[in-house]
């Protein structure tokens, strides 16, 4: 029998901790997030690319608490806003907005602007103690809608028009969603190569070499 990895997941979301357990359930992997370790300091996402982001939040929890870590970024592009709110998805309409208030805002800048192309985009790394890693990204392109529709999932979900399905994010289930979202198109590719990630672990994660002690060891 293969050992057991563990991985932790850099976040405090329950949500996000089910999903990839969900994905993961047939690998020997153990999966923890920072609410079973004690306090660690959060990390800035102050970088300029997703990329930047997830690598940061994954190599970071990594280094600090010495286990493999795994973390996500993302967030939506809106090609007539020249690509906002991008990076700055979570906190559009400032630190304490809700997901309301920010679609609110998305909708008033998109007033009168024909063009409605929009990429939701999901970057996943896997970063070891060392700092090295893989990682895995994927998007999903739509349009922003006129008015909200759907009560489903999160974020923008109801404002983001998917026209092959022809529903908004929020109006798909959990299950068509993750069959044609940015993150679970990540997800999956990552699941896909599970086996070479964990070969990849392996390799990559040091080995304390425990030494016999050589003299009187009952000295004091
Ligand atoms: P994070 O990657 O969890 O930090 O998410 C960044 C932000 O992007 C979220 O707060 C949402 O506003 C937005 N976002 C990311 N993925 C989705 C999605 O699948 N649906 C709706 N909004 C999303």
């Amino acid at each position: 029998m293969q050992d057991k990895i563990t991985i932790v997941i850099a976040t405090r979301n329950k949500g996000k901790k089910f999903e990839i357990m969900a994905l993961l359930k047939d690998f020997p992997v153990d999966i923890k997030t920072l609410d079973d370790f004690g306090p660690i300091p959060d990390v800035e996402e102050d970088g300029d690319t997703f990329d930047e982001n997830s690598y940061k939040k994954a190599s970071f929890t990594a280094r600090v608490l010495g286990f493999p870590a795994l973390a996500d970024d993302s967030g939506l592009l809106v090609e007539a806003l020249d690509g906002a709110p991008g990076v700055h998805s979570a906190r559009y309409a400032g630190d304490d907005a809700t997901d309301e208030q920010r679609r609110q805002k998305l909708l008033q800048e998109m007033e009168g602007k024909s063009n409605r192309r929009a990429k939701f985009e999901c970057v996943i790394s896997i970063a070891v103690p060392t700092g090295a890693a893989l990682t895995y990204e994927a998007g999903c392109e739509g349009l922003i809608a006129e008015q909200p529709s759907g009560s489903n999932g999160f974020g923008y979900d109801p404002v983001f028009y998917y026209p092959p399905l022809n529903k908004t994010f929020a109006e798909l289930t959990i299950e068509e969603k993750s069959r044609v979202s940015h993150r679970g198109k990540a997800l999956r590719e990552l699941r896909d190569e599970f086996d070479k990630v964990m070969s990849w672990i392996k390799q990559q994660m040091p080995v304390y070499e425990k030494f016999k002690c050589q003299g009187d060891c009952n000295d004091s």
